[in-house]
């Protein structure tokens, strides 16, 4: 995975902005390649930051569903996006095998998407027929699945598709692994700073300034500071203003007996409800578009659980759902990352992964860290460049 240190990338002095999962992963590569990197963070880590509430990543869900994701494809969704997430599953697997530290964050559930209705089952069918044109390992039943109870699930299951090697990530202790593999390999963290601008002289970025008035200098900057970025960063790189935040919310539920709890994770067209260690299951999540806030928002957790009860009919709980978290995910317009130069020279952008930043953060690192440094692009990686846009609004 270690891509060679170049004599052009030895010492190249790069500022990463945001360390959620995309920003994390960018730095780490870029390390790997042999840039000297800080990363800057607004909030803090760990126990100084209990909540890291403006980081989508430590409020999301965690699902890697490279294969399960096209359930929700839309008229807009980039044309290649199914093959960006297949590349991301492959990118998380060579990750996990060069630091197997990692699979301590990582839990192997596997994904199990119902279909209750026509319309769920053309819906997916067309990702099992994806998902098999991939290659991806998979198992198809008309109705439930015999290994699973009817009690809980329901006979009404019309068709079901399991992906076994879909994963879920947990992701609070995965934040904290990827920041030690940054320190690991020569990151300086610098938290509880907020880049207010990037600093720009002869037409390139230089660094980025702080609202105290003082500064960092670096070669190159790679902004990826999620869906709340401040307006001095935003003016400077077209590609933030591009993005529209979406508020989304996720529930608890603790299964009331063992035959209540699931062990996959499980989506519906409308709900998905993932195995949490201790036995919880999450369930979410709301799509808020132009929501920035963090409430708990009690309307939409009820229209969540009547779906998750809908999913699982069978199902009895220990007492009412909790709200577990809310997150602003930084959508883009064709719901895909923006990966590359965006801005003055020098100045990159990885942003704009929308619904996911988890799944696609690894192989976000490795696109990005090899546009910095000048290595080889792949023509998949080529056309999630935020040019995409930027050409066309010109
Ligand atoms: C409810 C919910 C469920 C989700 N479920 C999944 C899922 O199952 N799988 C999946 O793959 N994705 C999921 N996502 C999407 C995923 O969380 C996002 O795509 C991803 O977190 C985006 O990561 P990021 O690093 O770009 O941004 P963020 O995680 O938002 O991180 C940005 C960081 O930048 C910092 N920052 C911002 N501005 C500055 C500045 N000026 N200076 C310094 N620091 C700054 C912020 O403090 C923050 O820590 C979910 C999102 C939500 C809300």
């Amino acid at each position: 995975m270690s891509s060679p240190i170049t004599s052009k990338s030895a010492g190249l002095r790069v500022i990463v902005v945001g360390a959620g999962a995309v920003g994390l992963c960018a730095a780490l590569f870029l390390a790997k390649g042999g840039a000297s990197v800080t990363l800057v963070e607004a909030q803090g880590r760990g126990v100084r930051a209990p909540e890291r509430r403006r980081a989508a990543s430590a409020n999301a869900a965690g699902m890697l569903g490279p294969y399960s994701e096209a359930l929700y494809e839309g008229s807009n969704t980039h044309r290649l996006f199914f093959r960006l997430c297949a590349a991301g599953h492959a990118a998380w697997e060579r990750l996990l095998l060069s630091y197997p530290l990692l699979e301590s964050g990582v839990r192997d559930t596997g994904a199990l998407l119902l279909a209750h209705s026509d319309a769920d089952l053309a819906r997916v069918m067309r990702v099992r027929d994806r998902a098999r044109q991939a290659g991806a390992v998979m198992e198809w039943t008309d109705g439930l699945p015999d290994d699973l109870d009817p009690r809980l699930y329901s006979l009404r299951v019309a068709g079901a598709l399991r992906l076994p090697d879909e994963r879920l990530v947990d992701v609070w202790p995965m934040l904290e692994l990827l920041t030690e593999l940054c320190i690991e390999a020569g990151v300086s963290l610098l938290l509880e700073r907020e880049a207010a601008r990037l600093a720009v002289r002869g037409g390139r970025a230089r660094g980025v300034a702080f609202e105290d008035g003082s500064g960092l200098v670096a070669d190159a900057v790679v902004l990826s500071p999620g869906a709340l970025a401040p307006p001095g960063l935003v003016e400077a790189a077209p590609a933030l203003r591009l993005l529209t935040p979406a508020k989304g919310i996720l529930g608890r539920v603790r299964p009331a007996a063992p035959g209540c709890a699931i062990e996959e994770t499980i989506r519906t067209l409308s709900v998905y409800a993932a195995p949490l260690a201790g036995g919880d299951i999450l369930f979410g999540s709301t799509m808020e578009t132009g929501r920035i806030d963090f409430d708990p928002d009690e309307a939409g957790l009820k229209q969540l659980f009547q779906q998750l009860r809908r999913a699982l009919p069978g199902a009895r709980f220990e007492g009412p759902p909790r709200f577990h978290a809310a997150g602003v995910r930084p959508m883009s317009p064709d719901w895909a990352p923006m990966i590359g130069p965006s801005g003055p020279d020098g100045c990159y952008v990885a942003c704009g992964h929308s619904r996911n930043g988890w799944l696609l953060g690894p192989l976000t690192g490795q696109i990005l860290a090899a546009q910095v440094l000048g290595e080889p692009i792949e023509d998949l990686w080529a056309a999630f460049t935020p040019d995409r846009f930027e050409k066309k609004a010109a």
